[in-house]
C-alpha cells in the first residue's frame, strides 16, 4: 500500500468541473489583475477569519515583507522570531534590513515566550511568532509581552489557515497576519498565493499601497511599492476551494485523532497542551532513531518529511548573524527527533493504520 505525504492533484479532481468552469469565466472576462474574483476570495477570507481587512498578494513571503514595510521595520530594527520554521519567516524580516533575532522553543515546538523575553533590546521592534505545524504559539502571553514592551506582532499564519485561539482566528490577534496559500498548504491555489489580514485600518491602507505600485489611484504614487498581486485565476481557483475547507479541517483532525490513538509510547505524539483549535497543517511526531524510522517508512512505500532538518540560524545564510551549534539546544535537538507523517485529507483510514503499524513494529524491532 503506497502512502504519499501529499496528493495535491486530487484536490483538484474532486472539483475539476467547477474549477475548470470558473477559469474559463476569468479567461473570457478580460479582468486578470484584482478584479471581482480577488475581491469575493478577500471577502471569503475576511468572513473566514472574522477580521476587518484582507489582502490577496503574490505569495506568502511577500505577505510578510509586506507586513514588516507597513510596519515601517528597518534598517537597525531586530525581530524576534523562531528558527524552526521555513526561511521566509526569517528572510522577510532580513530582506527589510532588520535583524532577525532567534528565540528557542518550548517541549511544544513552538517558540518560547521565555525566551522572547530574554532576547528583547532597546532595538527589538517587533516579534513574529510562527504558528507552526497549524498549531498557535502561545498568543495570550506574547500580547502581554508585546504590550509591556510596546513591540508589534506579526503572526506568520502561513501554516495555519483554519487553526484559532480563544476563539480568534490565527492572523486576527497581532497587529498582521500572514498567510500562504502555496500548493502545500491547508487551502492552496495552483500555484504561488498569499493574504494578508489585519483590524487596523491604517495599516490596512499601508498594505494596500504597499501590495501595488503604491498607487492609490491610476495618476497617485503615494510611495514606492511592490507588485505583489494575488491574480484573478488564482483567486477563483481559492473561491472553489473555499467551499470544501471546513471539511478538509475536520478530516485532517480525524486523521491526527486516529494517529493518537494508534502510536506506541515510544513516539511522542504533537503537544495537546497548546491553546486553542489546531489546523492540523503537520502531524509532527518526536522520537528516537527518526532517520532510521524514516527509512524503514520508506521501505514500505510511506513518505514522511522532516520540518525542518537545519534550524535557520545554522543555514549559510545565516552565518553573518554569528549564532553556532549549541545556541538553540531545544530546536537544534528536535530538528534531529521530528517527522511529519501523512495526515492530507485524502488518505484512508486502511492508510493511516498501516502507518501506525509500521511506526510501531520498527520500534518493537529495535526492541524498545
Ligand atoms: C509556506 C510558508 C511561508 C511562505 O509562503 P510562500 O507562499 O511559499 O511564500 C512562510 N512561513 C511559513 C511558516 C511557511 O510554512
Amino acid at each position: 500500500m503506497k502512502v504519499p505525504y501529499v496528493d495535491i492533484a486530487e484536490q483538484f479532481f474532486e472539483i475539476e468541473d467547477q474549477v475548470m468552469l470558473a477559469i474559463q469565466k476569468v479567461l473570457s472576462s478580460g479582468k486578470y489583475i484584482l478584479s471581482e474574483q480577488v475581491s469575493l476570495f478577500e471577502k471569503n477570507f475576511r468572513e473566514f477569519c472574522q477580521c476587518k481587512y484582507s489582502f490577496g498578494v503574490a505569495n506568502g513571503t511577500d505577505a510578510l515583507i509586506i507586513a514588516m514595510k507597513a510596519l515601517g521595520i528597518q534598517e537597525g530594527d531586530e525581530v524576534i522570531t523562531p528558527a524552526n520554521s521555513w526561511v521566509s519567516s526569517t528572510s522577510s524580516i532580513a530582506i527589510c534590513g532588520a535583524t532577525p533575532v532567534f528565540a528557542d522553543i518550548g517541549s511544544d515546538l513552538q517558540i518560547s515566550v521565555q525566551d522572547i523575553e530574554k532576547k528583547i533590546t532597546s532595538k527589538t521592534k517587533a516579534i513574529m511568532p510562527v504558528h507552526l505545524a497549524g498549531k498557535m504559539a502561545n498568543m495570550k502571553a506574547i500580547m502581554a509581552l508585546a504590550a509591556k514592551h510596546h513591540l508589534f506582532v506579526i503572526e506568520d499564519a502561513a501554516q495555519a489557515v483554519g487553526a484559532s485561539y480563544e476563539g480568534q482566528a490565527a492572523g486576527t490577534i497581532g497587529d498582521i497576519g500572514c498567510f500562504s496559500l502555496h500548493p502545500l498548504k491547508n487551502l492552496n491555489a495552483a500555484g504561488d498565493a498569499g493574504v494578508i489580514t489585519t483590524n487596523n485600518k491604517a495599516l490596512a491602507q499601508k498594505i494596500a499601497l504597499l501590495r501595488q505600485h503604491g498607487l492609490a489611484s491610476r495618476n497617485d504614487i503615494q510611495q514606492w511599492g511592490y507588485n505583489s498581486r494575488l491574480d484573478e485565476i488564482q483567486a477563483a481557483i481559492l473561491n472553489c476551494k473555499f467551499v470544501g475547507l471546513p471539511a478538509v479541517l475536520e478530516k485532517r483532525h480525524a486523521n491526527a485523532e486516529l494517529y493518537r490513538s494508534l502510536l506506541c509510547s515510544e513516539v511522542v505524539l504533537p503537544d495537546k497542551s497548546i491553546v486553542g483549535h489546531d489546523a492540523n497543517h503537520l502531524f509532527v511526531i518526536q522520537c528516537k532513531y527518526r532517520d532510521e524510522l524514516k527509512e524503514y517508512l520508506k521501505t514500505y512505500d510511506i513518505s514522511s518529511a522532516i520540518h525542518y532538518e537545519v534550524p535557520i540560524h545554522l543555514q549559510p545564510a545565516a552565518h553573518y548573524l554569528g549564532y553556532k551549534s549549541g545556541d538553540l539546544p531545544e530546536t537544534e535537538l528536535s530538528a534531529l527527533r521530528i517527522l511529519s507523517l501523512p495526515i492530507h485529507q485524502h488518505l484512508t483510514k486502511a492508510q493511516i493504520l498501516f502507518v501506525a503499524e509500521k511506526v510501531n513494529e520498527f520500534f518493537k524491532m529495535k526492541g524498545l
